[in-house]
């Protein structure tokens, strides 16, 4: 056993200052617990920073167990019904700060990420929760009762143990492996991990096709999951991104091709033959440049169909030029992985964990809150919403 002496005590230890832990110490502090915030980086929230173009996107207007991706799909169901997006508006709005919705509900700050950071540790100083960053944690152990974490100014001790350790992207935000470390440690499974919400790449032969194109946008849409996205697909120069894309990838599987609509909401065929006889001597990369970037038409009709006069095409040529514009296959070779993924796809097996309470079935008093679950949101603010959600639902009983 560690020696406890000149240990400070508190009700409860959360294990990780981000969107999560932070909701959960609030809620916790509020209640009277004495609540101690251990973040291994220099500051809270930085996910939350850098997050929507660093006007984070907080929640989204329709938040629907759907737009969730979870080996039990119906974990996320309780925590999501207790704290709503209305919820998360009100707190937003009691703070005065102002926001937008941008496009599908996605809810964003007008100004600045930062007034959300401001308004957390606003609402954890009322709550008298007690925050240390850089805090270098290190062995953490279950004691009888509660836990001792050894951090770089010593040992402390709780009641209960809140692991909102988030997922694996972006380490040099802060990102590790911690939270599964410490699932492992006390008796849970891991549902593999990987990243989510991010670019694929190509390799040499597909990058020849199309990395000349890097920058260009196009409105375009996906379908996996059972879900359709058509937000837009972005050209880069290892690959391809893009709202749809980035959607696309959290239901990816390594080897398989993603088909692209290039013309969403457009009848492609009608369209394609309606063109042939209204503009028949026209080529097919000029009328393709009526509906798309005239370079991406150029480079369609070399890789695809060729570029002659429409009257040349057959009917049936037609079509099948309309069925590639609908399902426009690329190959990617990979992802560009935890170094720029949103999220982490997988984690803390939830059938071990407490849908209403996130404590866990293996260890009472010890909880698992937001990404290091195996609950991972859409694009468009859904995996905020998760983070307050189930770190209010947590910091309601801890
Ligand atoms: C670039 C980017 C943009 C994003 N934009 C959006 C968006 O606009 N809308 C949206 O809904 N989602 C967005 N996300 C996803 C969202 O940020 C996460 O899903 C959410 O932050 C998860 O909350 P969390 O509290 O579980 O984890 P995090 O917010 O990641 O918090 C975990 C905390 O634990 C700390 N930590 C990790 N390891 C240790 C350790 N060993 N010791 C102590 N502390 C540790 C980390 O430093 C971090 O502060 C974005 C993600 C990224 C990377």
């Amino acid at each position: 056993m560690p020696d406890h002496s000149n240990q400070a005590q508190y009700d409860v230890i959360v294990l990780g200052g981000g969107a999560a832990g932070l909701m959960c110490a609030i809620q916790a502090g509020k209640r009277g617990r004495r609540v101690l915030v251990l973040e291994g980086s220099n500051r809270i929230g930085k996910k939350i920073l850098m997050s929507g173009g660093g006007r984070c996107n907080f929640t989204n207007l329709d938040v629907q167990p759907e737009n969730f991706l979870s080996a039990n799909p119906h974990f996320c169901k309780s925590a999501l019904a207790r704290y709503t997006q209305w919820d998360f508006i009100a707190l937003v709005e009691r703070h005065g700060i102002a926001w937008h919705e941008k496009e599908l509900g996605q809810l964003f700050c007008d100004e600045s990420s930062k007034q959300i950071v401001a308004m957390l540790q606003a609402e954890c100083d009322a709550a008298k929760v007690r925050i240390e960053t850089r805090a270098g944690v290190g062995e953490v152990q279950a004691l009888e009762p509660g836990f001792s974490v050894d951090t770089a100014r010593g040992s402390v001790t709780a009641g209960a143990l809140v692991v909102a350790t988030g997922g694996l992207s972006i380490p040099k935000m802060g990102a590790s492996g911690l939270g599964y470390d410490l699932a492992r440690q006390f008796g849970h499974t891991i549902k593999p991990t990987r990243a989510g919400l991010v670019p694929f790449t190509f390799d040499d032969d597909e990058l020849k096709k199309y990395a000349d194109l890097s920058g260009l946008a196009l409105p375009a849409a996906t379908e996996a999951g059972g879900h359709r996205f058509d937000s837009g697909l972005l050209f880069t120069h290892r690959g391809i991104s893009g709202p749809s894309v980035l959607q696309h990838s959290s239901y990816w599987q390594p080897g398989a091709a993603v088909a692209v609509d290039l013309l969403p909401g457009q009848d492609a065929a009608g369209w394609l033959l309606a063109r042939r006889d209204a503009r028949p001597d026209a080529q097919l990369n000029t009328v393709l440049a009526e509906v798309l970037p005239k370079r991406l038409a150029n480079r369609l009709c070399e890789l695809g169909a060729g570029s002659r006069p429409l009257k040349q095409f057959s009917e049936a040529q037609l079509l099948a030029v309309a069925n590639q514009l609908r399902a426009w296959a690329f190959r990617p070779n990979g992802t560009e992985g935890y170094r720029t993924a949103e999220v982490t796809l997988g984690g803390v097996n939830v059938d071990e964990v407490s849908s209403s309470s996130f404590e866990s079935r293996r260890l009472p008093g010890l909880y698992f809150i937001g990404e290091v679950l195996d609950v991972t949101g859409h694009l468009g603010g859904y995996n905020f919403q998760w983070a307050w959600a189930c770190g209010h639902a947590a910091g309601q009983v801890v």
